[in-house]
């Protein structure tokens, strides 16, 4: 199975990291339209994170913690947080890759499209 992989993009015109991707770059001094793709991941940091209990349809869990981190680089990202014991703000994470989400449901037609994101675990 191919392995997936989250990015930061680096406009090659000013040096910006943007997650996720935008069309053009969101440095107000410039107007940047290409991006190399760096990967992201390894260690990060816990800013802020909650717990969801009304999911929308599916999710095949009761709740879920979702959490922002910010990565030794300076980028921010949110994703599932994977374990539910001892989760405090400020705490190291290590970033990690998995199926998020395992369908999404379109116009009550059910569409399996497993859709990849980030999972934090215990660093
Ligand atoms: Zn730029």
């Amino acid at each position: 199975m191919e392995m997936e992989q989250m990015y930061t993009y680096k406009c090659t015109k000013c040096g910006k990291l943007h997650h996720p991707r935008y069309i053009v770059c969101q440095n107000p001094d410039c107007d940047g339209r290409e991006f190399e793709k760096i990967p992201l991941e390894g260690k990060c940091r816990l800013l802020t994170w909650t717990r969801v209990y009304n999911l929308p349809e599916g999710y095949m869990c009761p709740w879920l913690n979702f959490g922002i981190v910010e990565f030794e680089n300076g980028v921010r990202a949110t994703g599932q947080i994977g374990f539910d014991e001892g989760i405090e703000s400020g705490m190291e994470l290590i970033a990690t890759v998995g199926i998020v989400k395992e369908k999404t449901i379109l116009y009550k037609e059910t569409v399996v499209a497993p859709q990849h994101g980030f999972i934090f675990q215990k660093a």
